[in-house]
Formats: C-alpha cells, sequence, structure tokens
C-alpha cells in the first residue's frame, strides 16, 4: 500500500513510545474541523512501501515501532500485508482509526498485528453525521468500541473538540459511553491552513469548560489526557 505522508520521529503519538508515523490519504469521513484537511483529499507526496521498509531498515535501532494514520488507515486492504511486514521487521505497531471498519479491527487483533489502537468518538450517537461530515453506521462504531475495549492490547479513546460542534453535555455523553476505558483522550481544536473545513470556521473550547469536564470524570478512566 502506498502512503501519502510521513513524520520521521514522534515522541508524542505513541505514549512512552517513539515513532515514525505513516499516513494514508483518503477518508471515509469528512470531520469539517480535521487538521488533516490536505490527506483526506488525497493531496500529498506518495511513498511507496518500499520506501517505507527502505527508510525502516535503517531507522529501525531509533524507533521502538509506527504508527499508522491518516486519514482513514482501514479503507485499505492492503493493511494487512504492509503490518505484517512490519511486524517481521520487530516494530510495534500503533493503529490509529474512525472506528467504521469493525471487521478490520477484529482480523488486526486476531492476526496479533496490532500494539496499539487509537479510536476517535466524533460525537454523541445521535450527532455523530453531523460532526463526522458523513452518513454512520453507528453499529460499526459501537462494534469497534467493544472490540478495543475488550482487547488484550493498549488502547485509547479520543475526541477532538470545537465548540461550533459540540457541547460540553455532547462530550459528557461521549465519555458515558465509554466510562471504564483504559485511557481517554480529549484534544482541543487548533485551528490552521490545513483544516479540512476552511481556516477561521472553528474555534477551541475554552480551557475552564475542559477543566471543569477533567475534575468531573477523571475517576472513570486509568488515565484522562486533556490536550489543552
Ligand atoms: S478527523 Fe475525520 S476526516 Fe479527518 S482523518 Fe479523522 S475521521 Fe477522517
Amino acid at each position: 500500500m502506498d502512503f501519502l505522508g510521513h513524520e520521521k520521529t514522534s515522541l508524542v503519538d505513541y505514549p512512552d513510545k517513539i515513532c515514525t508515523i505513516y499516513f494514508v490519504g483518503g477518508c471515509n469521513f469528512q470531520c469539517p474541523y480535521c487538521h488533516n484537511g490536505p490527506l483526506v483529499r488525497m493531496e500529498g507526496i506518495r511513498i511507496t512501501e518500499d520506501e517505507v521498509f527502505r527508510f525502516l531498515h535503517k531507522r529501525k535501532k531509533y524507533i521502538d515501532g509506527i504508527c499508522i494514520s491518516g486519514g482513514e488507515p482501514t479503507l485499505y486492504e492492503g493493511l494487512y500485508g504492509f503490518l505484517q511486514r512490519v511486524k517481521k521487521e520487530g516494530l510495534l505497531v500503533k493503529l490509529d482509526t474512525n472506528g467504521t471498519h469493525p471487521e478490520v479491527v477484529e482480523r488486526l487483533l486476531r492476526e496479533q498485528l496490532l500494539d496499539y489502537v487509537a479510536m476517535d468518538l466524533k460525537a454523541p450517537f445521535h450527532k455523530y453525521e453531523a460532526v463526522a461530515g458523513a452518513k454512520v453506521n453507528i453499529e460499526d462504531i459501537q462494534k469497534s468500541i467493544e472490540l478495543i475495549r475488550n482487547a488484550e492490547i493498549d488502547y485509547e479513546f479520543r475526541t477532538t473538540v470545537c465548540r461550533e460542534l459540540l457541547t460540553k453535555e455532547d462530550i459528557l455523553e461521549i465519555i458515558g459511553l465509554i466510562k471504564g476505558s483504559k485511557r481517554y483522550s480529549l484534544q482541543n481544536f487548533r485551528d490552521g491552513e490545513t483544516v479540512l473545513g476552511g481556516a477561521g470556521q472553528f474555534h477551541p473550547f475554552d480551557i475552564d469548560t475542559l477543566e471543569e469536564i477533567e475534575r468531573e470524570t477523571k475517576d472513570y478512566f486509568e488515565i484522562l489526557k486533556i490536550r489543552k
């Protein structure tokens, strides 16, 4: 499979690990606040699988693993073969996903091709389509949540929040869906030129509200991270 971008070294994307991130292009969601607009529109410089492995052969002494992100990686049939090759290199694998393809996550878990999964939770179920900007099969999202919560690997759920799309009550409703999970990250929206819906359209949550949410829900998770 091909990629449309990479970040050679990340110290923050894979908790407690150093990783290289590979970004696929294309997504079945169109979240207007997405900060990877060009990738979602399939813009970027193509990196072939062979180029990835030439790089990883040299790099693997310095990294613990890779993070595969996007766009939405589970849209690609080539993901299985790619991750089999990554595991043969002895590297850890973190997958970022929007949870729309539980059958892919299930197979990747069964074949022991994942070490960490980060799944985005976009909104309370009744607002999902409005926030994701696409038709959503909520049963698939629910299946992915269950699979990931019951997997024997590390995982996190995460939500990006902006004032125009979610209220504090919405965030508390999302938290209610996954209360008791290992790790949950709330990421405040950051504006920029690469935002899918355009710069200047969306605004971050006010920090006081995020701190209130943190105080009210910190006991619901082993780890609650709020990136203000
Ligand atoms: S934020 Fe939304 S549109 Fe952007 S990559 Fe993730 S799921 Fe796709």
